[in-house]
């Protein structure tokens, strides 16, 4: 196994972070399979994202507060609104 430093944040999205990464506790959501610790649910704005239209979005993925494990990201188009 490849040891990192960072987490794979962007892990079959790409793109890059386009703001402050927000967490929340998942009740009695699954336990990391790593640690065994629990997951928190992270949510970050996404930029520059190839696979969306207008590359931008908000990236979701379950992250362990305890060590590096993180989900793969799911990402949700933000696309469309201008700001
Ligand atoms: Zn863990």
């Amino acid at each position: 196994m490849m040891a990192k430093n960072l987490r794979d944040h962007g892990l079959g999205v790409q793109g890059e972070p386009n703001g402050k990464p927000s967490w929340k506790k998942i009740e009695g959501g699954p336990a990391c399979p790593n640690c065994e610790g629990e997951l928190a649910h992270v949510s970050i704005p996404m930029k520059n994202v190839p696979m969306l239209k207008g590359g931008k979005g908000n990236g979701v993925y379950l992250g362990c507060p305890c060590c590096p494990y993180a989900s793969p990201m799911m990402i949700v188009s933000s696309g469309g609104k201008s700001k």
